[in-house]
């Protein structure tokens, strides 16, 4: 898949986002090894505590189907680039390496690239413990 075709999946979860609070939309497509490719929006909560982000449900879809060779990942907003937040990084470290790939789309579907470990250096993983 191009980058363009899994950018176009990102933004196209845009739509299906769930955000009545904070009306900030996001949408992500993370691309396994293959090619297979798993989509996410985020889902918010009138208690807040159960809002989920778009990127943690791709990943979750992804391993709850037995996928964890994550190669890169597309997140889209609707205003500025959209990074991961802090909680979703960690989740990310758990199946991915410095170079894993992360694309940030603005409005405008422009993107910025980053490697993994420029966005979560000095991380926490399992083989600390
Ligand atoms: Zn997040």
């Amino acid at each position: 898949m191009t980058e363009k075709e899994l950018c176009r999946k990102a933004m196209d979860m845009l739509d299906r986002s769930y955000s009545p609070y904070s009306h900030f939309a996001v949408g992500a497509a993370l691309e396994c090894s293959d090619g297979t490719v798993f989509t996410g929006c985020n889902v918010e909560n009138a208690s807040y505590g159960p809002t989920i982000c778009a990127e943690r449900v791709a990943v979750f879809k992804a391993v709850s189907e037995g996928r964890r060779d994550f190669q890169r990942i597309v997140i889209a907003g609707r205003k500025d680039y959209c990074v991961p937040c802090g909680v979703c990084r960690q989740v990310l470290r758990e199946f991915v390496s410095d170079d894993f790939e992360v694309i940030c789309l603005n409005g405008a579907g422009e993107a910025k690239h980053f490697t993994f470990g420029e966005l979560l250096p000095y991380s926490f993983d399992g083989s600390m413990l």
